[in-house]
């Protein structure tokens, strides 16, 4: 079958070799005219490095990325609350994998380049106009200039062309922009001393005031530094998006710098490490509602152009993978596409529907509010300020949700070639 992906990100990368790999027919078209590695750290979960690793990147990902040992949530003071070991840590077959965006998308790239063919992805090719008819999709691209450029026919189109995708805007044309419920949150990268054994991530403090950070690099690891990608989440009160979001804006350390002056952990000097940066992105955190539908006919979409999120949990770019396979299984059953890209959105859009929504609710940092609520001066004995039941009861809830629960894990793993 002949598929048009519109979006080389991390999801339509995925999905063209996922769906090449079955034997289709694939072409990519991307919007900018070159792909550089651009944006700051991400997290790929276990459940979507097991695509990756089915693709044959492993190797790549892991001469690159940190293998993630421990995700530990801790109060404003350093004290932790709960640690949960990651990956192959926690008895997987595969790793959780702390990378610098960029560089996963430049792995991706060239491994699709290498799958598909250099010709199969087309850069400075943005998808204007699209349409279907008798069976079959149209669609027509325009370059960096807005001049018309090329018009492609195939018999399905995915829009996996992000958060402002231009296929869901066709659909649902009165949307308007992403949502912003008042986070900015300011992205930096340092070079520092390993803390933590040197591969674990830290979500600390509490929704309205957080700081998260994980070591993204094995270079730097190799030679006995961190390369740590962190992020400081601040509410700035309610009111509308103060501009549109730019992946690239720069922050400034005098807007949130001062916020997070005290909070040296002993294991970890915060203000140090934002200190020491050397790049500092300034982004609000922002969604979209669920859509009530994706596939219309020929035409689906993947990634944040289905599912924006708050980047909450790492299931930004883990949920764009998973959508890349789900997709490639679905067309492999029956011969009807249509009906196909409906069961792909059947099975695809109610999870990460309840992944946004239980992102807006703080997902599972609401730990970290209650420990915050509870005890902000610290604690001696979490027990007393949040039980074990209740603390399980949270994390077991969140990881059933984003589909991170051992069990169904280990049910992909004993699936899995
Ligand atoms: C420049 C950039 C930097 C980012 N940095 C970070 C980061 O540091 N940390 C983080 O957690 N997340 C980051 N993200 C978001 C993250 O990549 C996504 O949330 C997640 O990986 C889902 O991937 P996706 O492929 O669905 O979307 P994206 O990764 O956003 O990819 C969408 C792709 O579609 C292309 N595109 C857009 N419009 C059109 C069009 N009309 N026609 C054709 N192509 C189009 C875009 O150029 C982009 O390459 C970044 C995204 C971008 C685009």
């Amino acid at each position: 079958m002949k598929i048009i992906i519109a979006g080389a990100g991390i999801g339509g990368l995925t999905a063209a070799m996922c769906l090449h790999r079955a034997g289709h027919d694939v072409q990519v078209y991307e919007a900018v005219s070159e792909l550089r590695p651009l944006g700051v750290g991400i997290n790929i979960q276990a459940g979507a490095v097991r695509i990756l690793c089915n693709l044959g990147l492993e190797p790549a990902l892991a001469a690159t990325a940190i293998e993630t040992r421990e995700l530990r949530y801790a109060n404003r003071h350093g004290q932790t609350i709960w640690a949960d070991p990651r990956g192959r840590h926690a008895g997987l077959p595969w790793p959780q994998f702390s990378i610098h965006r960029g560089e996963l998308q430049m792995i991706l790239f060239n491994a699709a380049k290498e799958m598909l063919g250099a010709d199969r992805i087309r850069l400075g090719r943005r998808i204007a106009r699209f349409a279907q008819h008798h069976g079959k999709v149209t669609a027509h691209f325009v370059d960096r200039e807005g001049m018309p450029a090329e018009n492609a026919e195939a018999d399905l189109l995915i829009g996996a062309d992000g958060i402002h995708s231009a296929v869901r805007a066709h659909f649902y044309p009165d949307e308007g922009p992403p949502k912003w419920q008042g986070i900015l949150m300011w992205r930096g990268v340092t070079v520092g001393k390993p803390y933590l054994g040197g591969n674990t991530m830290v979500q600390a403090g509490h929704h309205n005031q957080k700081f998260v950070c994980y070591p993204i690099s094995r270079a730097h690891a190799e030679r006995g530094e961190a390369l740590i990608n962190w992020i400081c989440d601040l509410y700035m009160g309610d009111g509308a998006l103060p501009s549109r979001e730019d992946w690239n804006k720069p922050g400034r350390l005098e807007d949130f710098l001062p916020r997070f002056a005290d909070w040296n952990f002993g294991w970890l000097d915060v203000p140090e490490v934002i200190r020491s940066a050397h790049t500092i992105l300034e982004f609000p955190m922002i969604d979209r509602d669920p859509l009530p539908r994706w596939s219309h006919g020929r035409i689906t979409l993947l990634g944040d152009a289905a599912h924006p999120m708050y980047p909450i949990g790492s299931n930004g770019a883990s949920q764009a993978i998973l959508d890349g396979e789900a997709i490639t299984q679905e067309l492999a059953v029956g011969d009807d596409p249509e009906k196909a890209l409906r069961r792909y959105e059947e099975r695809r859009l109610p999870p990460t529907a309840r992944i946004v929504e239980s992102n807006r609710r703080k997902g599972i940092d609401v730990m970290l509010d209650i420990v915050e609520q509870r005890a902000p001066q610290g604690f001696t004995d979490l027990e007393s300020v949040l039980p074990a039941e209740e603390l399980e009861k949270i994390v077991g809830d969140y990881k059933k949700l984003v589909t991170q629960d051992r069990e169904t894990l280990l049910k992909l793993a004993a699936a899995a070639p």
